[in-house]
């Protein structure tokens, strides 16, 4: 076992491998604010990579309704139970941040699934990270429990009355869309007593070598997000590559070569909820390097509007959510860390260049590296009830955000207000 330093949970932990980074960090900001639960991402990666025998069950890219559905089923209320059992009491964390930098949720005192593995071996022997193998059954129904909520009853005339009203939703529901993410210390790599799954120095992304995985499934028991999975035709274990061509440039129609493109998940999405990067990776230190003009970094570590799944499993995840501001805030805190009311305060009543840089999601198919605000004349002003019940103003500017490729071409222009066209008065015969 090694000592890493996890930024996520604000502590060193012990990890089965030696600490390494990459020169570049595949990672991406999902909005559960705008998903729409279309599930268009879903079939889109879907029906590029896992269209064949034996992949029938097998959803890289999934969206869940939570808090009941799940895929496989209940696969993070297990894993939180059986953390839990090991440790009672003691899954929690200390929000007071001594260093916000290296700190910015501030520490987990409880035990990531590494910490915990010795804690409950397995019936088979010991493992090198807490976790359990799905059955068949819950791997079946993707999209079980889907739009369910829960919560309050309709009042006697039937209606939701208060149900609906924010800070919070007393009936709730969200899609949580997932797909791997690329963590920094991978449960599924951790497990792999082949060393069959690597993490690409260039960018981040974790692989299965298929040719060394002989199909024991530990990654599948190992990855606390359940995005290892096993396919019997070929008794391999395979996962979401992100779609790694793609980031490497390799597509002629998205971009001059070598000019890393978004995955097919993330392009197809109706809702506009995602942005994806590379997020460059500190040499001497190991931790993201400060980038602030690049918008992961100024929406993840910068403003700390997005935040990560389950930071306290301890793989330090690479996807980050910006909380749906309607949900309970216990739901939220288990889920996302204590980062959800910062989070949700300024998802709220975002200012001037949040409003922006917000406005990239899917505004181009390259992955943009940095960005650049035009400002542009006020053209509104907004009460805005924040989640505390004070009012503020907000202030909306019609700024212009211009998004750079790796290549620092000019990509993305886009304003904060929606152009509109008026059609000409003469009348138009449809040409059907
Ligand atoms: S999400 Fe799971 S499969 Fe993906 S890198 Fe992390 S541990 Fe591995
Ligand atoms: S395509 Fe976008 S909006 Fe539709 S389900 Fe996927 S993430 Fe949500």
């Amino acid at each position: 076992m090694s000592t890493v330093y996890n930024w996520q949970i604000g502590r060193e932990m012990t990890y089965p491998h030696a600490e390494r980074h990459p020169q570049w960090q595949f990672a991406f900001v999902f909005n559960p604010n705008r998903c729409i639960g279309c599930q268009t991402c879903t079939m889109a990666c879907k029906s590029t990579w896992t269209f064949s025998k034996g992949q029938e069950l097998m959803w890289w890219n999934n969206v869940e309704t939570k808090p009941y559905g799940g895929y496989p089923q209940h696969w993070d209320a297990k894993l939180l139970n059986m953390l839990e059992e090991v440790n009672p009491g003691g899954q929690v964390w200390n929000a007071a941040a001594p260093e916000p930098h290296k700190q910015p949720y501030g520490v987990f005192e409880g035990m990531t699934i590494f910490e915990a593995a010795d804690r409950k071996p397995a019936s088979d022997g010991p493992r090198r990270a807490l976790g359990y193998l799905p059955t068949d059954d819950e791997w079946r129904s993707p999209n079980i429990h889907e739009d369910t909520a829960t919560g309050g009853r309709q009042n006697a005339e039937g209606q939701f009355g208060d149900a609906v009203e924010l800070p919070e939703h007393k009936v709730w529901f969200f899609h949580l869309a997932r797909i791997c993410n690329h963590c920094t210390y991978p449960g599924c790599l951790a497990s792999c007593p082949r060393n069959a799954i690597y993490k690409r120095p260039e960018d981040g992304i974790v692989l299965i070598d298929q040719s060394r995985c002989r199909g024991y499934r530990y990654c599948v028991e190992g990855c606390p997000y359940k995005k290892a999975m096993y396919r019997p035709t070929t008794r391999t274990s395979e996962k979401c590559i992100a779609c790694y061509p793609r980031i490497e440039g390799k597509d002629p129609e998205l971009g001059p070569d070598g000019v890393p493109s978004e995955t097919r998940c993330m392009s197809a999405c109706v809702g506009k909820i995602r942005l994806q990067g590379l997020v460059k990776i500190d040499e001497a230190t190991g931790g993201w390097a400060v980038d602030a003009q690049n918008p992961l970094y100024f929406l993840i570590r910068e403003r700390q509007v997005a935040l990560p799944l389950y930071p306290q499993f301890g793989t330090e995840p690479n996807g980050f959510y910006i909380p749906p501001r309607w949900v309970p805030r216990d739901y939220l805190l288990q889920m996302f860390g204590p980062g959800v009311e910062h989070a949700i305060e300024q998802y709220s009543c975002p200012d001037r260049e949040l409003m922006a840089v917000l406005q990239l999601f899917r505004a181009s198919r390259q992955i943009l590296f940095s960005y650049k605000i035009e400002q542009g004349e006020k053209v509104a002003e907004v009460e805005v009830t924040m989640p505390n019940g004070e009012s503020r103003t907000q202030e909306i500017f019609n700024d212009t955000v211009l998004g750079y490729n790796k290549l620092g071409e000019e990509v993305v222009r886009i304003t904060v207000e929606e152009p509109t066209f008026e059609r000409p008065k003469e009348v138009h015969v449809n040409s059907i």
